[in-house]
């Protein structure tokens, strides 16, 4: 175990804490554990910390699929590029999603690049915004590229509520929102699956609540424990998962009680499931997760911008044959610094993938917290 210092990447966290639960660990822990940390935003911080070097020897945190913008299919990407190219069309998305590579990532096919080359793209921080947009301008068409987990989709299910309420007709979304707990459920349906427990989300369970998770944690028989996103927070979720493993308990534990209550957030969720319903879909690099999309119910359907499609819907066989390992990342079997272009030909200023791109994806991490070439883990 190293001692959590005044290094540059741990220079602002509060060394007391942490290093007290880090000793903690270390009197706790009898075996290598391995735990997955599900939130590309937890990944973030664990990295960012070096909270991963202060672990007992062959402990392990792997990192698991919770980055919404890296798990959109390539084919989505290339779904808004195509309405992006009409005239009478205003594409709008969050920042990361500009960047994120189609189907051609080695030849920089993103929505950024095109709206270099005339494309309307529009850089929202809320679909609200996008509703707005198309108050603003009835004369085209303003198309949403809706990403995220359960935090993002009650927001989107708001605007179009309101849209519909509103009588708003040119107002459409590209849904790709995803749902948390069947992609836990995938990635430990793997044969050689290594989970020991998990730390989940804090701002999905804010929504969701503990349920989906205490169904999971019982049908695997393991530890699920809600974290958020302080160093300490993220430590404090460690050590509650090992001493939950030692006692050989399985089950939810809440170590995010000032933010998550066991019910979530029924209000967002009520708007999320008027709108939304469970569907399976593809995931990039992941392949079909039963349950794992939400897609517009049908009195919502008018809002699907993927009928403006021709054919309907996204090209189901993007082809993603380009170096990028991400869907071995995203499942926690690989390293960011295992893969062969990772600091080389994919840097945050030529991605070539999303987990490069995005705020909350794993190489990106590396990248700025280790550097490039860096061996990314110790222990
Ligand atoms: S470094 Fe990450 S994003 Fe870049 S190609 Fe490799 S796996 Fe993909």
């Amino acid at each position: 175990m190293t001692l959590l210092t005044g290094s540059p990447v741990a220079a602002d966290a509060p060394p007391t804490r942490v290093n007290a639960l880090a000793a903690e660990l270390e009197d706790l822990a009898s075996r290598p554990w391995t735990l997955m940390e599900v939130c590309g935003g937890q990944t973030h911080a664990i990295v960012r910390w070096g909270l991963d070097q202060l672990l007992p020897s062959g402990m392990r945190l792997i990192h698991g699929p919770g980055c919404p913008v890296c798990v959109t299919p390539a084919a989505t990407v290339d779904a808004a590029l195509a309405l992006a190219r009409r005239p009478e069309v205003i594409l709008a998305s969050y920042g990361d999603m500009l960047r994120v590579p189609g189907s051609d990532p080695v030849g920089g096919a993103d929505l950024l690049g095109l709206r270099a080359t005339g494309g309307d793209v529009r850089l929202l921080t809320s679909p609200l915004e996008a509703l707005s947009l198309a108050r603003r301008h009835p004369d085209r068409l303003v198309v949403f590229l809706a990403v995220g987990f359960e935090t993002t989709a009650p927001a989107t299910a708001v605007a179009l509520l309101q849209a519909r309420r509103q009588g708003i007709e040119n107002l459409r979304v590209l849904a790709s929102h995803v749902r948390v707990v069947p992609a836990m459920e995938a990635v430990l349906s793997e044969p050689d699956c290594a989970i020991d427990g998990f730390l989940a989300a804090g701002h999905v369970a804010a929504v969701m609540g503990l349920g989906e998770l205490q169904a999971l944690a019982e049908r695997h028989r393991l530890p699920v424990v809600v974290t958020g996103f302080q160093p300490e927070e993220l430590m404090q979720g460690v050590v509650t998962c090992v001493r939950l493993l030692e006692e050989g308990g399985c089950g939810v534990r809440n170590a995010y009680g000032a933010v998550v209550r066991p019910d979530g957030n029924p209000q967002a969720r009520s708007a999320m499931e008027a709108v939304f319903e469970p569907v399976s879909a593809p995931w990039r690099g992941l392949g079909t997760i039963t349950g794992g999309a939400l897609a517009l119910r049908e009195d919502y359907r008018r809002f699907d911008a993927f009928p403006l499609l021709d054919p309907p819907g996204p090209t189901a066989a993007a082809p993603e044959d380009n170096p990028c390992i991400s869907g071995r990342i995203l499942q926690g079997r690989a390293l960011p610094s295992d893969c062969p272009a990772f600091g080389g030909r994919c840097r945050p200023e030529h991605p070539l993938g999303a987990p490069m791109v995005s705020s909350e994806g794993a190489c990106a991490a590396y990248h700025r917290y280790r550097g490039a070439g860096i061996p990314a883990r110790c222990g």
